[in-house]
This record gives structure tokens, sequence and C-alpha cells, in this order.
């Protein structure tokens, strides 16, 4: 397949160049060197509501935004102005902020399985943290996690299976010593024998269990509600903590993330993106009992410069505050479910091999008919598809994530007319792709 470029990208296309001389493969986060897709990534130059123009002057309807945190879309004049507002007073103090109790106040009165929070600056610092405090509080080492999950660029959490069955993990990157990958067990998500068997084997070693409730960075691998209760149930019977990684869930799939959509309660749960409104924000929290482990009352030693800076709580309490009007995550849920079922529709009446499993506000363009709950069901060859979708779509003014494993999210900024264009567009999409 030839991707014939229909639009311009040279003005991207020489700063890449440029890029390469300052940054590793020219980028600041792997997976924006567009090395799945075709072309060289673009340069975004500004976004306004559901759209982003690049460098070139191409304008994009942004089905990406910022890989989840933008839910409220691009540029949104609440947030705006109340970042702008606190700018004015300065950006950071080092102390306890106003904002930073606000924003506090308001998640903890919204959402009942949390007790205390502790803010930092990003999801890995959150996913890090929240394993130090498991670890801390069961004075235990070993963790469980599962395939096809993605917590961050925690040294623990880059972890792959190993062979065997209650598998130790090997690191799945250079840098990550041998023996932290072997304190991590990697298990496939919804084998519940062999989760038995794992914490039967370890239990008196075993910290926590860490768990993307919504697996949404492997494709978006929805589970059944029995199995979160399942490793709720296993982790008090072999009394070990349960996390709940929600940093795209959180806030996302409603403002009680995946723990109050399936009304499952972990020990501790993290988030980011959502919750920063755009701005490097992450967290984590927990109950009362558990959180005072963290210093300055407890031995666990977690800390940030410019954690819960006003500037960051600003946004983050402005965005939470749009989340928390009336009606606000049914309207996103079935707007995307419009969206992905008149898709699906199409690719059924074509017979064209794919499916659009969403949640939420969260969607994916998943390759074949069946549904996909586990990373190994995903066929890699598949992308091939997704490769020529997502070229085809950046042709036609639409910007998907640059990579078929990775979700779409679907802003409040997204109007009707946006879904529907981007519906014809997908579909498109699909018939080049499907008709190479
Ligand atoms: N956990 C999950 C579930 C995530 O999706 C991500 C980021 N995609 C992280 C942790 C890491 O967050 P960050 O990129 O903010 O460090």
């Amino acid at each position: 397949m030839k991707f014939e470029q229909r639009i311009p990208r040279e003005t991207s296309a020489r700063l890449f160049e440029e890029a390469q001389q300052y940054f590793p493969g020219g980028v600041n986060s792997p997976v924006r060197a567009f090395r799945s897709v075709s072309g060289p990534p673009l340069f975004i130059a500004e976004g306004h509501g559901s759209h982003m123009t690049d460098v070139d002057g191409n304008r994009f309807l942004d089905f990406c935004c910022s890989w989840g945190p933008l839910i409220h879309g691009h540029d949104h004049a609440h947030i705006r102005d109340k970042v702008i507002d606190t700018v004015r007073k300065g950006t950071s103090f080092g102390t306890p902020n106003l904002l930073s109790n606000q924003l506090g106040q308001l998640i903890l009165d919204n959402h009942r399985y949390v007790e205390r929070l502790r803010f930092v600056s990003s999801g890995t610092e959150a996913v890090m943290s929240a394993l130090r405090l498991a670890r801390g509080y069961t004075g235990r080492s070993k963790i469980i996690k599962f395939d096809g999950c993605y917590h961050g660029h925690v040294d623990s959490l880059l972890v792959k299976a190993g062979s065997g069955l209650a598998t130790f993990g090997t690191s799945s990157s250079a840098g990550v010593p041998e023996n932290v990958a072997r304190d991590t067990l990697v298990l496939p998500l919804g084998d519940r024998d062999l989760l038995e068997q794992t914490l039967t084997e370890f239990s008196s070693e075993i910290a926590c269990i860490i768990v993307e409730p919504i697996p949404a960075n492997n494709g978006l691998l929805i589970q059944d509600r029995s199995w979160l209760e399942c490793l709720r149930i296993k982790a008090w019977k072999h009394n070990v903590l349960l996390i709940f990684d929600e940093v795209i869930s959180g806030f996302r799939v409603g403002f009680e993330g995946a723990a109050g959509l399936y009304d499952v309660q972990p020990d501790i749960i993290t988030f980011g993106k959502v919750i920063g409104g755009g701005f490097p924000v992450g967290a984590y929290g927990a109950s009362k009992e558990i959180m005072d482990f963290i210093a300055p009352v407890g031995p666990v030693y977690q800390a940030g410069t410019l954690s819960a800076n006003p500037v960051a709580m600003a946004a983050g309490l402005a965005a939470l505050e749009l989340c928390l009007e009336p009606g606000f995550y049914e309207r996103q849920a079935s707007r995307t479910d419009q969206m992905a079922t008149q898709i699906e529709a199409y690719a059924r009446e074509q017979g064209y091999p794919l499916h659009v499993p969403h949640i939420g506000s969260i969607f994916w363009l998943a390759f074949g008919t069946e549904r996909i709950e586990r990373a190994d069901q995903i066929d890699p060859d598949n992308m091939k598809y997704f490769k020529m979708i997502h070229h085809e779509l950046l042709q036609t003014g639409v910007y998907l994530g640059p990579s078929g494993y990775e979700v779409g999210f679907v802003s409040s900024a997204h109007s009707e007319v946006d879904l529907q264009e981007a519906v014809a567009k997908i579909c498109a999409a699909m018939d080049v792709a499907f008709a190479a």
C-alpha cells in the first residue's frame, strides 16, 4: 500500500528532522514518533474545542485528546479562565494552598471509594507511589500485574510475563534490573484459577494486585464485572491489597471511575489525565487508615516539589466542576455509543472485520468480529489496516492516536455534527483500508 500525501506536511517534517537533533527519536515520549503509522508526526500548533491545527495549517477533529486528559476538549473557557487567574498570582509556592484543598474536597465529597488523597504530577508517579504504599503497608515485596495492562514507566511494572505458569516477570525494558522484575508476577487477565494458584503459592510475599479495571492501553479490553469482583474477593481472602489503576478510567467513565461504574471497592486507586484538566497532575487515594502510612504521618516516604501546585490544581478543579454538571457522563456515554454503533453497523453491512468496543467516552477500533478481552487475542497482523485507516483519516481531517493499540476519546466539545462527520470519514477510511 502506498501512502499518498494529500495534505501538506512539510513544516512538520522539517521540525521533526530538527527535533531529532535535540531528543532521542525526535520526541519526548515514544509513541509520538508515529513509528507505527505513516509519515512524520504532526507538530500541533493550537487546539480549540474538538479541533486542533498543525504547523502546516491542517485542521483535525481530535480523538486523541492529549491521550485522555482533555475530556472537555481544547482550550475550554472555564478551565482557561481559572488557570489564567491563578497564574497571575504566582505559579508555585511549595506550601499548602487553597486550591489543593478545594480540589481535594471536591473529589472526596463526590467519590465514595477513597477517603484521603495525595496529589503528584503524573500517572506514573501515582502508580509508583501506590506500589510503595502497598509494600510499606503490608511489609511484602511481590506484586501481581496482568498482561495487557499498562501502568506507566514504573520499573517494577515494565515487566512482561516470563516462562512458566505462575510467571515471574522478566523486564520489558533495558535498564530494569532482573531482580526488580522478579518481584512482579504477570498473569493473563481473566484467569481465575491461575490467580488463585499464584496467591496461594506466594501469599505471604505478595503486597498487592494491580489492575486497570478498564484496560485501555493495549486496545480496550473491557472486562466483566465478575472478574473485578473476583479480584476483590481473592485480595481479601489472601490478605493482599487491590489497586485499581484508574489513570484513564478515573473521572472518565463516571466521576467515580470504574470503581463506581462496577461498584467494586479497591484498596488504593491511582488517578491521572482527567484529574489535571490538561496539566501534569496525578493522585492516589485510599482509606484514611492506609493513607496514614504516608509521610509525614507514616513511614512510607513520598514527596514532590511541584505536587499540588496551584496552577495544576486550578485546571483540575475547573475540569472536575464541569464533570459534575448533571447528566455530563450520561451524555458523553450515549454520544459515544451512537458513534461506535454506527461505525460497527457499516462494517457489518460491508462485511469488514471491524468492531468498536466502547465504554463511557472511550472507544477502540478493533479488528476482527469477536469480542477481545485479553492482549493475546489481538492479531498484530491487523495493524496494517489501522495504519491505512489512520493515514486516510489524517488526509480527511480526523486525528486518532498514532497506534492501533491506542483508544480514542470523545470530549464534551465534540458536537453532534463532529461525530457524524467522524462516522462518515471513518467509514470511508475503512472502504480504502479493506479494499486495498
Ligand atoms: N496508568 C495508566 C492506566 C495509564 O494509561 C498511564 C498513561 N497512559 C499511566 C499509568 C502513566 O501515566 P503518565 O503517562 O501520566 O505517567
